[in-house]
C-alpha cells in the first residue's frame, strides 16, 4: 500500500521503523502509486541510467556548438588537457568534470538527456553516479539503488518547492540536482539513512540563494559550467556526511529556507534574464548578436 511521505522526517522515520533503505521505501511507493511491480520500477530506472550514460558518451564525442555559439566545446578542451596533464584531485575528479560538461553540452545541442531534475541541471547526477561507479566498481544493481534514492530526494523537495529557476532560482534546479547527487553517492558509498539525508542537506544548504540569470535567456551561460562545479560540490557533501559532519539545520528546514529564499528573490533573477549575468555588457552583446 502506498505511504504518503511528504517530508524527510517522515521518510527517515519510515526507514528506521521498517529497517529499510531509502530506495526500498521509494521503490515500493512508486510501484504502488503506478500500480506496477517493484521490478518494473527498477527496469524503468535502469533505462534512465542507460540514457544518462548514452548522453555522456555522445557528449564526450561531439564538438558541435550550440546555436548561439557560446557553448559546446568545453568538454573537448578538458578532455584534451587531461590526456597529458592529470587533474590535481585524480581520475574520478577528471571524469566528473568531463561527464557533467558532456551531458550539459548535449542538452544545449538539443540532444537526448535525462532531466534530473531539470534540463539545465542534467549533468550533475549522471556525472557523479557514472564516474564513481566506474572507478569504484559499483554494480548495476547498486547504481539503480542510488538513482532511486536520488529520485526520492528530488521528489520530496518538489513537494514544497517547484523545481524551476522561474519559481525559486537556480537553487531549486542545480541546488536540488546537487542534493540528489549527494544522496546517490552517499548511498553508493554505504551511507545510512541519516548520512544520506545529511549529505543532501549539506549540499543544498550551501547553494541557497543561487540565482537564475541565463545570458540571452538561453540555458547555456552560466548553466553548462555550473554543472561540473556543483557535481564536485555534491561529493564534498558526501565526504563530510560520511565523516560524521552534520548539517545543524535538518533537511526539511533547509527546504523551508529554500522556499522562503525563492519567494524573496527578485523576479529579475528568476529566469527572466533581467538582472545579474544576463544584463552584463557582454551578455547584452550576445543577446543582440543572437536575436538581433
Ligand atoms: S541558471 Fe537558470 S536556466 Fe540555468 S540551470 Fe540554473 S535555473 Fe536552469
Amino acid at each position: 500500500m502506498e505511504m504518503n511521505i511528504n517530508t524527510f522526517e517522515q521518510l527517515h522515520n519510515e526507514c528506521i521503523s521498517r529497517n529499510k533503505a531509502i530506495y526500498e521505501i521509494a521503490q515500493e511507493n512508486m510501484a504502488s502509486s503506478a500500480d506496477i511491480s517493484v521490478d518494473e520500477v527498477r527496469a524503468f530506472t535502469n533505462r534512465s541510467l542507460f540514457a544518462m550514460k548514452e548522453a555522456i558518451q555522445t557528449g564526450m564525442a561531439s564538438r558541435e556548438l550550440s546555436m548561439s555559439g557560446m557553448c559546446g566545446q568545453d568538454c573537448h578542451r578538458v578532455q584534451r588537457r587531461f590526456e597529458t596533464v592529470p587533474a590535481i584531485f585524480g581520475k574520478t575528479f577528471e571524469k566528473i568534470i568531463e561527464y557533467a560538461l558532456a551531458t550539459s553540452e548535449e542538452n544545449i545541442r538539443m540532444g537526448k538527456i535525462v532531466a534530473c531534475p531539470t534540463a539545465g541541471s542534467c549533468g550533475i547526477l549522471p556525472a557523479t553516479l557514472t564516474a564513481v561507479s566506474e572507478d569504484f566498481n559499483y554494480s548495476e544493481r547498486e547504481q539503480i539503488n542510488a538513482l532511486i534514492t536520488a529520485g526520492e530526494i528530488g521528489r520530496i523537495i518538489s513537494v514544497k518547492v517547484a523545481l524551476a529557476g522561474a519559481v525559486a532560482g537556480c537553487q531549486a534546479e542545480c541546488g536540488t540536482a546537487s542534493a540528489m547527487s549527494a544522496a546517490a553517492i552517499c548511498q553508493l558509498r554505504g551511507g545510512n539513512v541519516s548520512q544520506i539525508l545529511n549529505a543532501s542537506a549539506l549540499a543544498l544548504k550551501n547553494l541557497l540563494g543561487l540565482t537564475c540569470d541565463p545570458v540571452a535567456g538561453l540555458v547555456e551561460v552560466p548553466c553548462v559550467k555550473r554543472n561540473p562545479f556543483l557535481a564536485i560540490h555534491s561529493i564534498t557533501a558526501v565526504e563530510l556526511a560520511l565523516s560524521g559532519v552534520e548539517s545543524k539545520i535538518p533537511i526539511d528546514e533547509v527546504i523551508d529556507a529554500m522556499e522562503q529564499t525563492g519567494a524573496l528573490m527578485s523576479p529579475t533573477l528568476k529566469e527572466s534574464s533581467q538582472a545579474g549575468l544576463a544584463t552584463t555588457k557582454t551578455a547584452l552583446e550576445v543577446q543582440k548578436r543572437v536575436f538581433g
